[in-house]
């Protein structure tokens, strides 16, 4: 798929900009504070409605203003697609598809692909495991776009359970007994949604391990193994939604003293963990920075891979200030990776970090002051 064009109007600190792509490679050159990182997370936005920047449309939306939109053109082989998307600082959004607004955001997803790859993403393997919930949630909602919808059910019921169990808290004045009936409900709801988030969790990474070992012992020369596995909070021996709902109810069962006196929802996969271990060695609390980078990398070439197995179409890379952290050797890699093939969009604050290769085949934009 080919990004044609993008149109950002209020949206960070773009008033009224739109930008045209004419080459496989587009460098966004500028200083700092000027609106790169901003014009990736646009079209981040567009593939996954996440940013992995703000969770909040207020922020997004333009200082002062109460809406913004980000427009786009997208070339697919079964034709070429207007996106469109409005944010407003109400939160309330808009999709559009060929000037159709649709009714779900469930129907937007899946237009248009993009893997997003950035300083911030070292976190993925040296930072908690919340960063690696989301990382697969945001790979799993561009493979199959309706466990987005899932995901939101989810974490919905989560925060009706927490609700209830804060309601009982003695340490709030208008402490209420437990409404242990009502809570049976939560219960039942979080196992039944919990086991469709912990199933289809287990089969993406189980799809995208072989894609991420192969390319770790790439860049690493064989020398070494990198094993990735999935720790739901929930056993799950076997892909069983029955078995796997009961685990579910019996371990928030054995948890229950623990919750009443938390407060809080101590099981499901909002509690899920995935291990990354190098030569048998966890990598978060071992690898070296190099290991870390070199698997980050090779996380990064296996989205890209995987996506475009299951797309059918290679899907779009968004580079924001990684490259100049990458050595020769892994630039040359991820270089020869995505040819001309993946349609790449790399932000930088000066071009001597590019060999001529990067350059000849490259557009080059330069950003000042959103412009
Ligand atoms: P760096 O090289 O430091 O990463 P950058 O070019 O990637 O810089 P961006 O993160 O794209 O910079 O843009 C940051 C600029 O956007 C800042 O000046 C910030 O104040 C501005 N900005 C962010 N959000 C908004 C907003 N909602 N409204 C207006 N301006 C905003
Ligand atoms: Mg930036």
């Amino acid at each position: 798929m080919f990004l044609r064009s993008l149109h950002l109007r209020q949206f960070r600190n773009y008033r009224d900009q739109a930008v045209s792509f004419a080459a496989p490679k587009t460098i966004l050159v500028g200083d700092n504070a000027q609106g790169k990182s901003n014009l990736l997370e646009a079209v981040e936005l567009l593939a996954t409605l996440r940013s992995h920047r703000s969770n909040r449309d207020r922020d997004l939306v333009q200082q002062g203003a109460e809406e913004g939109s980000i427009a786009a053109r997208l070339d697919r082989d079964s034709g070429s697609v207007d996106l469109g998307l409005v944010l407003r600082s109400s939160g309330r959004r808009t999709v559009s598809l060929n000037g159709q607004t649709l009714k779900r955001q469930v129907e937007f997803l899946g237009t248009m692909s993009a893997v997003e790859f950035s300083s911030l993403d070292l976190e993925l393997v040296r930072g908690g495991p919340g960063h690696r919930r989301q990382w697969i949630d945001t790979l799993l909602t561009q493979l199959e776009p309706v466990y987005a919808h899932l995901l939101q059910q989810y974490t919905l019921a989560l925060r009706q359970r927490n609700a209830l169990l804060k309601q009982s808290s003695s340490r709030t004045e208008a402490a209420i007994p437990l409404d242990r009936a009502q809570l049976a409900v939560w219960d039942a709801q979080l196992a039944t949604l919990g086991t469709r988030v912990i199933r289809r969790r287990a089969r993406a990474i189980a799809r995208i391990a072989p894609f991420a070992e192969f390319w770790h012992r790439d860049i690493s020369g064989s020398r070494e193994s990198l094993e990735i596995r999935y720790a739901p909070s929930v056993p799950m021996e076997k892909d069983d939604p029955t078995l796997i709902q009961q685990a579910f109810l019996e371990k928030i069962r054995q948890r229950a003293i623990a919750e009443q006196v938390q407060h809080t929802t101590l099981v499901g996969p909002h509690r899920d963990e995935i291990e990354f271990t190098i030569n048998h060695t966890p990598a978060r609390q071992y690898g070296s920075q190099g290991q870390q980078r070199t698997l980050v990398l090779a996380l990064k070439l296996a989205e890209l891979k995987l996506i475009e197995s299951v797309v059918g179409e290679p899907p779009l890379l968004l580079l924001d200030d990684v490259l100049a952290e990458l050595d020769p050797k892994r630039q040359h890699k991820l270089l020869d990776t995505i040819q001309d093939r993946f349609q790449t969009l790399i932000t930088t604050t000066h071009l001597d970090s590019f060999d001529s290769q990067w350059l000849r085949s490259s557009q080059v934009l330069t950003v000042v002051a959103g412009q």
